[in-house]
């Protein structure tokens, strides 16, 4: 990552440790200011299993000089598999060797989201100008015509010339922000399980692929992750689900139960898994306003989207370079810089919010509803499937064409 031009460093405060978090930090702080990060949780750490970044989000990553240890560490994947849950048709693939490549710049990864946060936090750590604090919750904040605060748990006061929320989907700084209240119940759970791939029979063991089994009001996804040590699976259940659950233990008997009319495959992948976690899938429906002043959001708490188009976290990264990239400029100039970028990034992001909500409309339906989407997928040659995906795949003009405007 080039070192940037701020003419005159500021201090900025970052509150919340995550991806996009952390990535913020670097991006800032290579645009020649000091960040603090804030993280509520006791130590920065990432739990869940699996993430997927496609092209745009390794671009991000190389912007932010992390690109070739996250290829190193990641596993790149042949295609996008789609395949009948019910029948065990196999619909069709979207390559992701040559032609995708040449076209995107990039493979398509997959990688365990403890080891992309353990990068990040590792870069953090390593940056002289990054700081970061632990076990303090931010609550809100204050802001005057020359600086902004966050305001911990405790009370306290921790005082900068701007904040960037970047505390997830139940953000408190996006609550007074933009005050739209708890996030949206979807309907939807999905039960999170990884299987030592030895255990995992030969056919499947085999794939390099992201793999998506269709079913009526469900599906299951499966990838290989840590090396190919471990087969990820996601099997996601339209279940009217109403409560915001988050990471609660299910019996393997109980997600058999829910899988039970898929195909033989599907249900021999489903028996391996144990330790299953469920989560309620959330998300907020898109808002104009990112920013107030010398306060903006970022990530989840800009834009949190059910994680169907894998996209959440990698269009965390790409918000994090145009942040870094626009705030190389002297802090009177960071409330404008702000309005800037979420002019940028929020009709794309909302884009793929609401394509994320869709995309169940694609894998759940059954009887002829089904047939049809599988003819339809069938029938497009690999060139339409990557159109279909260009516009989230692709880096965005406003990262590709945002450095020369920027002074
Ligand atoms: C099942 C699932 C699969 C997914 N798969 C993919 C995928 O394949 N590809 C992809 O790109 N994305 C994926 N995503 C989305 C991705 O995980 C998120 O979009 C991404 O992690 C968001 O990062 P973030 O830093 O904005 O928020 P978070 O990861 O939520 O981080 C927020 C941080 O802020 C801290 N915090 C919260 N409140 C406070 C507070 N008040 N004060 C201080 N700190 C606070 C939290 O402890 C946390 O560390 C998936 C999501 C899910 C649920």
């Amino acid at each position: 990552m080039t070192a940037g031009h701020a003419g005159e460093a500021a201090r900025i405060i970052v509150v919340g440790g995550g991806i996009g978090g952390l990535a913020a930090a670097l991006s800032v702080a290579s645009a020649g200011h000091e960040v603090l990060v804030l993280e509520r949780a006791e130590r920065f750490a990432e739990i869940g299993a699996g993430i997927q970044i496609a092209p745009n989000g390794i671009h991000a990553l190389d912007e932010l000089g992390l690109g070739a240890t996250v290829r190193a560490t990641a596993m790149q994947m042949d295609e996008l598999r789609f395949m009948d849950g019910l029948s065990d048709q196999h619909v069709t693939s979207l390559p992701l060797t040559d032609s995708y490549q040449q076209r995107f710049g990039s493979p398509y990864l997959v990688v365990h989201r403890a080891e992309l946060h353990q990068l990040l936090l590792d870069a953090c750590s390593a940056a002289p100008d990054v700081q970061l604090r632990s076990d303090c919750a931010a609550t809100g904040y204050e802001q005057g015509a020359t600086g902004a605060a966050v305001v911990l748990s405790t009370g306290e006061r921790v005082r900068g010339a701007a904040v960037i929320g970047a505390d997830g989907i139940h953000s408190a700084i996006r609550r007074q922000l933009v005050g739209d209240g708890d996030p949206r119940v979807s309907g939807l759970t999905v039960y999170r399980s990884m299987v030592a791939m030895e255990q995992v029979p030969d056919d499947l063991r085999r794939l390099r692929s992201v793999c998506w089994w269709a079913g009526p009001g469900r599906h299951l996804v499966h990838y290989p992750i840590a090396g190919g040590r471990y087969l990820n699976l996601a099997a996601s259940r339209e279940n009217g689900v109403t409560e915001p659950l988050a990471a609660v233990p299910v019996p393997a008997e109980f997600v058999q139960a829910e899988f039970a009319l898929m195909s033989e495959t599907v249900r021999r992948l489903i028996a391996l898994g144990d330790g299953w976690k469920s989560w309620a899938l959330l998300d907020r429906d898109p808002v104009d306003t990112w920013a107030e002043g010398r306060v903006a959001l970022l990530g989840d708490a800009a834009h949190p989207m059910l994680h169907y188009t894998a996209q959440g976290a990698c269009q965390a990264l790409e918000d994090a370079v145009l942040l870094g990239r626009l705030l190389r400029c002297p802090s009177d100039h960071f409330a404008q810089r702000f309005q800037e970028y979420t002019a940028e990034r929020r009709q794309r992001t909302a884009r793929i919010q609401l394509a994320a909500r869709e995309s169940t409309r694609l894998w759940h339906p059954h009887g002829a509803e089904a047939e049809a989407r599988n003819a339809m997928l069938a029938a497009m040659s690999a060139e339409q499937l990557h159109d279909h995906v260009a516009w989230m795949h692709d880096v965005p003009d406003s990262l590709v064409t945002q450095v020369a405007s920027v002074g």
